[in-house]
């Protein structure tokens, strides 16, 4: 029987507008106006932005400390911890607010900081089910690339290179308090990029829906999902501002599904490719989800047909010089996903998800 989650949050407030981060300095003095902060902001962006005039700094009337994110590796426990101690060094005090301006990486990273800066510990302590204490600090979202969801999620996602988990704080603390979605800035995201982060909705959605744990909140926001990206990417112009905007509330509602749902077989095998051969997440995806007909046969004819339209090219022979350990390690690092294996292919997930079986799909990839 489909059944309704008996917790679930949702983002507290957000505004959705065409150029409404030029709002960025008057939404961050109200808000510390009325919640009556009067300490340092925290802003986190990707470094991509940086020289460049993303808002007017000059207009924000409180102190802040901006530290550029380096996204051409996913963010790890150590590398947040990093962030904390940096800051702490400077200033000794904990911020007031944190914001995250970038794709999943820096909203990520945002969201972990936040959490850490109110609960003792590193972050690697975090990682798994409702285990963050208290809340974090309040925290801005502004996504500057659509997909992961990680504006709307309950999770920040984070690789531990001690023992390759790729895993988030999942936790109603790890929701943003406010979001400012701005399909504008999405403009300049390179073309393979955007149809990679784009397809991560998709994927999510689509393991959701072809997964035993449901609920009609869920399934609700999935199937609105799948119907908007393929809208989005079987269009002559996925990268027109309509479509970028529909892409921002996909990605947005795909945060709000995964937040009620899990994740299938996909994300278990892509987070292998992500830790042992360092391919970032929404790539990695796609990789893997062009290699599972078997599992999900009429969504990956979906995503073939989104692949084509686009002429998007993925990379080949990824795996064509892996020994067997690496293979091994690549197995490792996937089936120690359980909770969404189990969700897609039920308790016996092992069973199916033989290693003879997981190698025969990296070695397609
Ligand atoms: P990202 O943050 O990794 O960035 C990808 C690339 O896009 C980077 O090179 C970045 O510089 C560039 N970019 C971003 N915005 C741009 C812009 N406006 N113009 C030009 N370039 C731009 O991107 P992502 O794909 O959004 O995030 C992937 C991360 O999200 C992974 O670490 C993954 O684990 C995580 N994730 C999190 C959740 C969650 O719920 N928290 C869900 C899925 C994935
Ligand atoms: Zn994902």
């Amino acid at each position: 029987m489909i059944q309704i989650p008996n917790t679930t949050k949702n983002i507290k407030e957000f505004i959705f507008e065409k150029n409404s981060i030029n709002s960025f300095p008057s939404i961050l003095n109200s808000i510390s106006s009325k919640k009556r902060l009067s300490g340092r902001v925290l802003i986190l962006i990707d470094d991509f932005f940086m020289g460049k005039k993303l808002f007017k700094g000059d207009n924000i009337t409180n102190e802040y400390e901006i530290i550029f994110i380096d996204t051409e590796k996913e963010p790890t426990t150590d590398g947040v911890d990093k962030l904390l101690v940096q800051y702490l060094n400077k200033y000794s005090i904990p911020p007031e607010i944190v914001v995250g301006i970038g794709g999943g990486s820096v909203l990520d990273s945002a969201k972990a900081c936040s959490n850490l800066f109110n609960n003792d510990g590193k972050a690697e302590d975090y990682q798994g089910w409702d285990l963050v204490k208290n809340e974090g600090i309040f925290k801005i979202g502004i996504p500057t690339i659509s997909g992961t969801g990680a504006e709307s999620s309950r999770t920040c996602v984070m690789i531990n290179p001690k023992n390759g988990l790729k895993l988030g704080m999942n936790s109603n603390y790890s929701i943003f308090d406010f979001l400012i979605l701005d399909p504008v800035i999405s403009l300049t995201v390179d073309k393979n990029q955007y149809f990679y982060t784009g397809m991560d909705s998709f994927i999510h959605c689509l393991e959701s829906l072809s997964g035993s744990y449901r609920n009609y909140f869920g399934d609700t926001y999935s199937e609105k999902v799948i119907d908007l990206c393929e809208e989005i990417f079987l269009s002559n112009d996925m990268m027109c501002l309509e479509n970028r905007s529909k892409l921002m509330l996909a990605s947005y509602l795909g945060g709000c599904a995964i937040a009620s749902s899990l994740v299938g077989l996909v994300h278990p095998l892509s987070a292998g490719l992500s830790v042992v051969l360092g391919i970032h997440h929404c790539e990695a995806n796609c990789l893997v989800l062009n290699q599972l007909d078997e599992f999900y046969p009429e969504y990956s004819k979906k995503f073939k047909r989104m692949l084509d339209r686009q002429g998007i090219k993925l990379r080949k022979n990824l795996t064509d010089n892996l020994n067997e350990n690496q293979f091994k390690d690549l197995y490792k690092f996937s089936i120690m996903h359980e909770k969404p294996l189990k969700n897609a292919l039920g308790e016996n997930f092992k069973e199916i998800l033989t290693y003879q079986k997981a190698k025969e799909i990296f070695t397609k990839i």
